[in-house]
């Protein structure tokens, strides 16, 4: 199923989870991929972890059938999946400046992304408010045998002080501005990659040099709100 991640190799998700299921065709991928590199996405690992991850296990059945198109979708609570393709360009985002090793992440949802970052980087932490979708996601990550993912049913907005300081860190929904807490927790020279905003949103990045922080806009995304408290 899962290599070993010996000699530096990540996790890797097996092709052997798509059989026998028509939705999940190669073809059905293939046009999912070319229509990111169409979209400018040009990191073939992150290419290659998308065409490999099993998009439509992250979705109920109901959903399940358009796993493969490149649009948010619903997984309860009011929350989304996020695109493939603002999934890839986040990650792509996060990867840019060198491999990445401790990744914080604020939303677990469905846990796609969480799946998509634990193929790429040594260790995920990944903050979820609402407990059963973290439960769901926790299950799906542990059928994958993703076993380099760490979860916490807590505000995000808070980061994850206790394994922090973090080498990247990427929120999956939006502040209206960037909480100080994961300034904090960002690594020297680390990277976070977070949509910024009310009724309109920017995707950010955020990079931590010496004692400043360097700030760069990439594009409008939108994002379900970054909310405080839990939900059990
Ligand atoms: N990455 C997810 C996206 C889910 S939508 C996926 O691919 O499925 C955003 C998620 O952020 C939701 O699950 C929502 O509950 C969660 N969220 C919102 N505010 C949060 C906060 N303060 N702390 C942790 N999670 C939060």
């Amino acid at each position: 199923m899962i290599q070993g991640r010996a000699t530096g190799e990540q996790a890797r998700v097996s092709g052997a989870d798509f059989k026998g299921i028509g939705m999940t065709s190669q073809r059905t991928r293939e046009r999912l991929i070319q229509r990111l590199v169409e979209q400018g996405i040009s990191d073939d690992r992150v290419l290659d972890v998308i065409r490999s991850t099993p998009r439509h296990l992250f979705l109920d059945e109901a959903m399940a059938h358009r796993a493969y198109e490149d649009v948010a979708l619903p997984i309860g609570f009011q929350q989304t999946l996020s695109q493939p393709y603002v999934v890839a360009r986040m990650t792509q985002l996060l990867l840019a400046a060198g491999p990445r090793s401790r990744v914080l992440e604020i939303g677990t949802g469905s846990g796609y992304q969480t799946a998509v970052l634990a193929q790429l980087v040594d260790e995920v932490y990944s903050v979820e408010r609402i407990k059963p979708l973290q439960q769901k996601a926790r299950k799906r990550l542990r059928e994958l045998k993703l076993r380099n993912v760490h979860m916490n049913h807590a505000d995000g907005g808070l980061g994850w002080p206790e394994r922090g300081p973090f080498d990247g860190i990427l929120a999956t929904a939006a502040p209206a501005s960037i909480p100080e807490a994961l300034l904090r927790q960002l690594a020297l020279g680390g990277r976070l990659v977070i949509p910024v905003g009310g009724d309109s949103q920017e995707l950010k990045v955020v990079t931590r040099t010496d004692d400043t922080f360097e700030t760069e806009t990439i594009e409008t995304v939108y994002f379900v709100p970054l909310r405080s408290g839990t939900v059990r």
